[in-house]
């Protein structure tokens, strides 16, 4: 941004989005249409894969000065990064989250008492989860309201608290329950792992994990800090050795297809061509991360 000009450029495989919105007589580019909401801005398109627009008092200017690719926006702003009041291609990334955990409801039945989120990301999907699967919903677990919000540095034995400062069991509705938590992914299990005993602790009778991302075994490297795969446990473990090592009753994924029909692809993941990004799930990275195979990451090898 200059004085006089306003430029955005969006990656030629559209992995991350970028919107374009208009105040007054003024024009604002963001990530996100939330943030025009914010600020009461109107939302007029979102940025193409590729392209770019340079803004001055004429108006808008777009062009394309990339080679086309094929588009790869990233799966995960639909499961994860997104804020669930935003909008991309016109559906609400709320709607999408819900549609996950209807999937995943008829993928990965369970009887149980309730079902419960992982606030906040995995609330939509696990209203969708109850939806479909007609079990109760609750909230089961509570989330900190007042955390970050203190001028007072906490101490460090208030730091080693941890999840227990962020999450806590809501006792009285979890006593004796079989309870299905959804969460949004499973990275390192260690969050995982202390929201189970928790829930233990507070008496749950069963305690089942739907995660509403296939397994994260690779790491991203656009743009989101992920650990190194030696870090994931997906990478380490199948999905069973994964539910013992959590100690849960029970540990399910969404498929990848199943991941593709909820955000809209009716026929699933095409194989040949991934509408998507969906490298940290797949090990299909769209652009080669030479930089990272010149320090010693090995791609996946060949099917
Ligand atoms: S690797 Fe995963 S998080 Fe990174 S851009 Fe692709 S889908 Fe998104």
């Amino acid at each position: 941004m200059t004085r006089t000009k306003l430029m955005g450029v969006r990656d030629p495989h559209g992995v991350r989005p970028l919107v374009l919105g208009k105040l007054g007589e003024g024009w604002v580019l963001s990530s996100e249409t939330c943030a025009l909401d914010i600020i009461g801005a109107e939302f007029i398109r979102e940025i193409a894969p590729g392209e770019m627009v340079v803004i001055t008092d004429k108006g808008v200017e777009s062009s394309f000065p990339f080679r086309p690719q094929p588009s790869k926006f990233c799966i995960f702003e639909h499961v994860y990064f997104s804020r669930p009041d935003s909008l991309y291609g016109g559906r609400s990334v709320y709607e999408t989250r819900r549609q996950i955990g209807v999937e995943l409801a008829r993928e990965t039945p369970v009887e149980a008492d309730l079902v419960c989120p992982i606030p906040d990301s995995g609330v939509p999907s696990a209203i969708g989860y109850s939806q479909e699967s007609g079990i109760p919903y609750a909230l089961g677990i509570i989330r900190n309201q007042y955390m970050g919000r203190t001028f007072i540095e906490p101490t460090e034995q208030i730091r080693n608290m941890g999840v227990r400062l962020k999450l806590n069991v809501n006792r009285a509705l979890i006593r004796g329950k079989r309870v299905i938590l959804v969460d949004d992914s499973v990275v390192r299990g260690t969050t995982t792992r202390k929201i189970k005993e928790m829930l233990l602790d507070a008496g749950a009778k069963e305690v089942h994990f739907r995660i509403a991302s296939p397994p994260t075994a690779w790491p991203c490297f656009y743009g989101v800090d992920t650990p190194n795969r030696d870090k994931l446990l997906a990478a380490q473990m199948t999905e069973d050795e994964m539910c013992e090592h959590l100690a849960v009753d029970s540990l399910k994924f969404i498929s990848l297809d199943g991941l593709y029909r909820a955000v809209g692809e009716a026929e699933g993941r095409k194989k040949d061509c991934p509408q998507y990004c969906d490298a940290c799930f797949s090990g299909e990275y769209p652009v080669r991360p030479a930089d990272q195979i010149e320090k010693g990451f090995e791609l996946k090898a060949a099917e």
